[in-house]
């Protein structure tokens, strides 16, 4: 029996009670399952890492056999003070996707045309070194805007940075765009930081436009808090049009119309300022109240009561009336909302994520008016608030950082969207279509675009082009639907086969969690010999951190190029860096106070890393905009009018600071100075000047944007509906579940769902086919007749709908086999020929599949619709729902192109181009990866 105090970052309340203690990690007897019913005992090594299968980052510990290193089981890690031992479904299936016998094991080279299915395997040599030669031609010819790391999953943060910016090349892109971004726009124009934290665990009201208790976002440790909080008495209201199962749990479920939601919070805001159930002291505090007064009523007297009195008038519009029009919620319900929201004062926690930001025309809107409650109540940064997520959160950087680059890649970044957070990656294929430029290698990481994004039929068309993507380089543990179109896929670890650092903002504290390659870890014990991560992991896998040292010296083998010097050890100069050198100058530098805890144990930080897989670094973490500044931050900073401490630079040869032109700090009224806010104010920007400098003046405050999905704009008597295609599954994971058998034991069938009453009126029933018309297509899908959901709207998971071209390019254990054609030009047909079913394999489960329902790849059918603000694919499609026809089967898509382009250039039309009327492409505070010197950001 482990006492609790035996783990480093255990709480008394939800820890675990019956787990072996760190100190018997090394040593762990139990009896060998496979051996059930004799008992038969086998000696383990937990060996502590991270899961890989969301971005929540919990901790796991691997059962690694004495015997012969195999990983027999992957369970929590008590000692993480995140997940504090408990994990999701898709934590332990890491051990499926570590046994699956789909998996790649060895580096493998096109052999035919791209998408034909022909492979052939290629030392990670001559992969290295082709890939590397490319490299460096585009940078010596200095075309380094055709090179390009496109990452799905994300990685360790900092690290890509690193490379991309020892190599000058501006290639960073992600998923954000059809992810988050609508969200990190919302709160980044209120405080600089693009998510919040809240402090579920102390909440006395949650308030949840997530749904899944967070969406798989922090999914874990979110929920067990949330669980937590009620037992405690908190309120949880979820607003959500499907009845999720964190809805289940609601004290108050509102379904509102898709799109309205901004509507509802702001009649919330405006009832809190009528009846003043607002922090004021907070409020006068922290707010920029003297900029709203001075540019929306600068005749006004200059007084914070004024301020009060005219915000009030201001939002007083948004009545409980006009949210409940908008919605179709009845006004009780909104009130009750309201009530719930008044009462919680300074203890409400409150999260966005997907959902209504990243579904809507103006989605950000939504993020934006969410926190404008949290602003109110002053429950920003409180004991059971919300704090934003970067208090919460330690980026480990490497040693000798590279400085900032001047390109600027409008392949990423493009004039279009000033304000998007974070990259325009979804519109990548339509910009090479039409000539902005083209890729010579572009990487593909743990991501899956044709499945994963919408209009994937013009990705394809863009990635079957030798002309627009030169050299595709899938680095990935698992076939994808993208993989099988690349030209290199490059097998990389799966979480317990690699290594990386994570941080993420799971409760009021801090903590830094390492992933490592267990049995690599495990040959250490033992004193085994081993070259790198290779020769511990299965076949060829490999990891990505010693890929990159790797690729990097390749690239510039004589340091001829200044890039060399940035892999280089920091303990053996002019040597190869190893990755646990790597490691070891980030714990022993990076990390504030690990070196002493390990001191305390009589280990090198990263001994104690090795042995923890975490470290905590604070806990019960508030308040941080109250953070009095050092010496080193104050030194030269001089305050401007507004009291913005700046430390005055003409330099345009270093990235920006932090803060916008390099401000570090606020004097506030009554003398004090402190951080604050990263906004270039400082504060919390309830006007933001930026809006206005980048063409959108009437935005400059929280309001309330009519989504393309609005009530208003569906025509019910025609047929039409709302499809929200965003909601997950808790035990899906987007392309990698494909691997786990068990999770997909868990979750096999993909059903439209649709209220009964709809259902009804259509002549529908339960497992009907229907055929669902968007603006570029169709497919065909199974309808669930349920009151789940509120009339007028469908939702279809966006888990399944996997396909494979072959057999030996795709995961059996879900994908079903299609015949992909093009009847016509820009015209393409899906067609599922081999429903997913028993495979013969060296797993004997293989045979014992017992589902076949591949799913409906829907975001075939979806054409990009950027929102002009925040860059966010706003997801919500306006559909028809008809009765199948006769020629139509279960999972059809049918798209054209063309009019996916069209739908395409309708959506660029609405953007505002930058650069702003400072003249910059992009407001220097905002968040941009792989920031490049401050002289990139001017337009000329
Ligand atoms: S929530 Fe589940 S999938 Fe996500 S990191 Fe935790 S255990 Fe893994």
């Amino acid at each position: 029996m482990t006492e609790p105090a035996e783990l480093p970052g255990h709480r008394e309340r939800g820890g675990l009670r019956s787990f072996p203690p760190p100190s018997e990690w090394d040593s762990f007897v139990a009896y060998d399952a496979k051996a059930h019913p004799r008992k038969v005992k086998r000696e383990f090594m937990l060996i502590p890492t991270t899961c890989f299968n969301c971005e929540s980052a919990c901790g796991l510990l691997a059962h690694v056999a004495k015997d012969d290193l195999t990983v027999t089981k992957v369970e929590g890690n008590p000692a993480h003070p995140g997940s504090r031992g408990r994990n999701c479904a898709k934590g332990p299936a890491t051990i499926n996707q570590l046994d699956d016998p789909e998996r790649i094991l060895h580096p493998m080279r096109r052999a035919g045309a791209r998408g034909s299915g022909q492979w052939e395997r290629v030392s990670w040599d001559d992969a290295l070194d082709d890939i590397a030669s490319r490299i460096r031609a585009a940078i010596v010819d200095d075309r380094r805007d055709e090179v390009m790391y496109h990452v799905g999953r994300p990685g360790e943060d900092g690290f890509a940075e690193r490379f991309l910016l020892a190599w000058g090349v501006d290639g960073h892109n992600s998923h954000t765009n059809i992810c988050s971004s609508g969200a990190r726009l919302g709160y980044s124009l209120w405080g600089g930081y693009d998510r919040p934290s809240p402090d579920h665990a102390n909440a006395k009201a949650i308030v949840l436009l997530s749904s899944h208790l967070e969406t798989g976002h922090y999914f874990n440790p979110h929920a067990q808090r949330i669980m937590e909080a009620k037992q405690s008495g908190a309120k949880l209201v979820v607003v959500d049009p499907r009845m999720s199962n964190t809805a289940s749990h609601a004290d108050l479920w509102i379904a509102p119309w898709p799109g309205s939601e901004a509507a509802i919070l702001l009649a919330v805001a405006s009832y809190l300022l009528r009846t003043r159930a607002i922090d004021a002291d907070y409020v006068r505090r922290w707010v920029n109240w003297d900029v709203y007064l001075e540019r929306l009523h600068p005749d006004a007297e200059p007084t914070f009561e004024v301020f009060l009195d005219r915000l009030e008038a201001d939002y007083a519009p948004y009545t409980f009336d006009f949210a409940a029009h908008e919605s179709r919620v009845p006004e009780a319900k909104i009130a009750e909302l309201a009530e719930i929201v008044a009462q919680a004062g300074t203890a409400l926690s409150a999260h966005v994520w997907r959902s209504a930001a990243a579904g809507n025309l103006g989605g950000w809107q939504v993020a934006r008016t969410l926190f404008f409650l949290n602003v109110l109540t002053g429950s920003v940064g409180t004991r059971g608030g919300t704090s934003p997520n970067g208090w919460d959160k330690l980026i480990a950087h490497g040693f000798d950082v590279p400085a900032g680059h001047e390109s600027w890649n409008e392949l990423i970044w493009p004039a279009e969207y000033p304000l998007s957070t974070n990259e325009m990656s979804m519109l990548l294929p339509h910009f090479l279509n039409e000539g902005r430029g083209r890729l010579d290698v572009y990487f593909s990481r743990v991501y899956n675009p044709i499945w994963t994004n919408p209009d994937g039929f013009t990705w394809m068309e863009a990635l079957t082009s030798i002309d627009r993507v030169g050299c595709h380089v899938a680095l990935t543990p698992t076939w994808s639907e993208t993989a099988t179109f690349a030209d290199y896929v490059l097998p990389m670890g799966h979480s317990t086969e690699r290594h990386d650092t994570h941080s993420y903002e799971t409760h009021a504290g801090r903590w830094l969690g390492f992933r490592q390659p267990v049995r690599r870890v495990a040959f250490e014990k033992l004193g085994r010999e081993f070259t790198d991560t290779r020769d511990t992991n299965p076949g060829e896998v490999w990891e990505e951190n010693e890929f990159w040292f790797e690729l990097s010296w390749r690239i510039d083998p004589d340091g001829s190029l200044g890039i060399r010097r940035y892999f280089e050890s920091p303990y053996r100069p002019g040597e190869k860096v190893t990755v646990d050198e790597y490691y070891r100058w980030v714990f022993e530098n990076r990390v504030p106070g690990l070196p002493e805890k390990a001191a305390a144990e009589v280990l090198t930080p990263l001994q104690y890393m090795r042995k923890y897989g975490v470290v905590q670094i604070a806990d019960e973490l508030y308040r941080q905009d109250e953070r009095g500044l050092s010496e080193t931050e104050l030194e030269g900073a001089v305050p401007d009018d507004r009291g913005v401490l700046r430390k005055p630079t003409d330099d345009e040869s270093t990235p920006p600071l932090v803060g916008e032109a390099g401000s570090v700090g606020v004097r506030l009224d009554d003398g004090s100075v402190v951080a604050g806010w990263l906004t270039p104010s400082r504060k919390l920007e309830l006007y933001s000047d930026t809006m206005v400098t980048y063409g959108w003046p009437e935005h400059a405050t929280p309001g309330y944007i009519r989504s393309h999905v609005a009530a208003d704009e569906i025509d019910e008597s025609a047929g039409e509906m709302v499809l929200i295609p965003t909601f997950r599954l808790p035990t899906l994971i987007h392309t990698r579940s494909g691997n786990a058998k068990y999770l997909n034991e868990l979750g096999n069938t993909h059903p439209v769902w649709m209220h009964a009453d709809d259902a009804v009126a259509k002549g529908l029933r339960t497992g009907d086919l229907v055929r669902i018309t968007t603006a570029i297509g169709h497919f065909v899908a199974r309808i669930w007749a349920t009151q789940a959901i509120r009339p007028g709207v469908i939702a279809l998971s966006h888990h399944m709908g996997r396909w494979r071209l072959h057999d030996n390019d795709g995961s059996r254990w879900v994908t079903g086999k299609v015949d992909i054609s093009q009847p016509r030009d820009h015209v393409w047909r899906l067609r599922y020929v081999e429903p997913p079913g028993p495979f013969d394999s060296a797993d004997p489960d293989s045979r014992r599949i017992t589902w076949d329902d591949p799913g409906v790849h829907q975001n075939l059918a979806f054409a990009v619709q950027p929102d002009p603000w925040s860059g966010m694919h706003c997801w919500l499609q306006r559909v028809t729902v008809t009765a199948a026809l006769s020629s139509d089967q279960y999972g059809d898509v049918e798209v054209d192109t063309a009019k996916a382009r069209a739908v395409y250039l309708e959506w660029l039309a609405k953007a505002r181009p930058g650069p702003g009327s400072d003249g910059n492409r992009r407001p220097e505070f905002l968040m941009r990866p792989v920031k490049p010197k401050r002289k990139a950001f001017r337009a000329e």
